[in-house]
């Protein structure tokens, strides 16, 4: 026998009955997303390297060591999207959108990193995500996390928290990353291999540290707080005065500092103990300088990536495995001239919209119930010898066990008086 071919590592298939999880949460971010006014933007699946090198920092996680990078047959690096914001922002200034003023617009797709594979990291995952441009006000950071927090609240999670921060600006972080350097030269020694790799080029990552070597060193380190310049400390306290006017329950923490070099003033994200050790499932913050170090005007940008993985794993271990609801109907005949007569009334019961099911062998009338019971029909529509000859089906309600006895009469009029049956 050949050797079975399986997925690559850290890879998932989506089948039944989980890929319905996966439409309703991506419905239910949709539904959300145009409540906020947010349009839909899907962008290739590899784009040209220098955008992410350019685009999410030459000192971070994803550009240092986990791109899935080749070369085309061209010899062109070409990279599969290992992030959104670069892609969306590329998107923006390709067709101009910067030009016509504010923009706001979400995301729904695979994101491509190569990380070690664990519980709730992936090679390939999926992220939900928008992006506003051209706001510099503190209530357009207020909307973007509203938007995010409003996902996570409408799913009951109980143990989500929303942590924000800032992270300053040009004016005021070269001095909180002196003081941070100043902080951790003189413990470098006792501080994790990663730390110490990190340290000079990006002290702030220090910070959101998880070796527990580091914890007493970023438990001691200097606050943000004390370093923001007088437009980032008002900046950050309209934000909090915003989130609480709109009952958004937040704390700030000083370790949310985000991998990601773009962010500018506030960062967030959206925790949840039920992770583990990847315990964020949404992160963002505001990008002011990011889409002029891509080539476009100065424009002030805020946005987010939620994790749908995540997102899924938290939302079963809260609420435990979804019911589903049962729905359609499965049309079980009994013998081939049963199933003869039933075959128009499924037709015509799918064109009227209503989920008909139906199986085409001989088998025992509990294994076609089975497979009712697989498909998540609300109803099975029994006819076998008996009933040809009585003309007259049985509807058996699925979920309440009862039956009722309907006339077989021509399909159309049947699937009709079924949708009346059903409703
Ligand atoms: P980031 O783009 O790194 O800010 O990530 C935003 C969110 O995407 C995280 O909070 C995670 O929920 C999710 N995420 C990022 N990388 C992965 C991964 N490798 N596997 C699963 N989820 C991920």
């Amino acid at each position: 026998m050949p050797e079975k071919i399986t997925a690559p590592r850290g890879t998932e298939d989506l089948i039944p009955p989980q890929s319905a999880r996966w439409q309703a949460l991506e419905s239910r971010a949709r539904a959300l997303a145009r409540c906020f006014g947010y349009g839909e933007i899907r962008t290739p699946l590899f784009e040209a390297t220098e955008l992410f090198v350019r685009g999410v920092g030459e000192t971070t996680d994803i550009v240092e060591k986990e791109m899935y990078t080749f070369l085309d047959k061209a010899q062109r690096s070409m990279t599969l999207r290992p992030e959104w914001t670069a892609p969306v922002v590329r998107a923006m200034l390709e067709h101009h959108l910067l030009a016509q003023g504010p923009q706001r617009l979400y995301y729904i797709g695979p994101i491509f990193r190569y990380e070690r594979p664990q519980k709730g990291r992936y090679r390939q995952s999926h992220q939900f995500g928008v992006e506003c441009t051209g706001y510099a006000e503190p209530a357009a950071d207020v909307e973007v996390i509203s938007l995010a927090w409003e996902l996570v609240r409408s799913y009951r999670i109980a143990d989500a928290a929303l942590k924000i921060n800032s992270i300053g600006d040009e004016t005021c972080r070269p001095r909180y990353r002196e003081a941070l350097l100043e902080h951790f030269r003189p413990n470098l020694a006792q501080l994790s291999p990663d730390a110490q790799r990190r340290v000079e080029r990006n002290p702030l990552r220090l910070l959101d540290s998880k070796e527990e070597r580091d914890a007493p060193f970023v438990a001691s380190a200097p606050r943000f707080e004390a370093y923001l310049c007088d437009a980032c400390r008002e900046h950050f306290a309209a934000v909090r005065a915003t989130l609480d006017l709109l009952d958004v329950p937040y704390r700030v923490d000083p370790r949310v500092v985000r991998g990601l070099d773009y962010y500018t003033r506030t960062v967030f994200e959206i925790q949840s103990g039920a992770l583990g050790a990847q315990s964020a499932l949404c992160g963002g913050g505001r990008y002011d300088g990011l889409i002029r170090s891509l080539g476009g005007p100065q424009t002030p940008a805020v946005g987010f990536a939620l994790g749908m993985e995540r997102f899924l794993m938290i939302v079963e271990a809260a609420q435990g495995a979804p019911i589903e609801t049962r729905a359609g109907i499965q049309a079980i005949g009994l013998g081939v001239q049963a199933r003869a007569a039933l075959l128009p009334v499924v037709a015509e019961l799918r064109r009227l919209g209503v989920p008909a099911f139906m199986d085409y062998e001989d088998r025992k009338l509990l294994a076609h119930l089975k497979t009712a019971d697989r498909n998540g029909a609300r109803f099975a529509l029994i006819v076998g010898s008996e009933e040809l000859a009585s003309d007259e089906a049985v509807l058996r309600d699925l979920e309440l066990r009862a039956d009722r006895r309907l006339p077989l009469r021509e399909p159309r009029v049947l699937a009709a008086s079924l949708v009346e049956a059903t409703i």
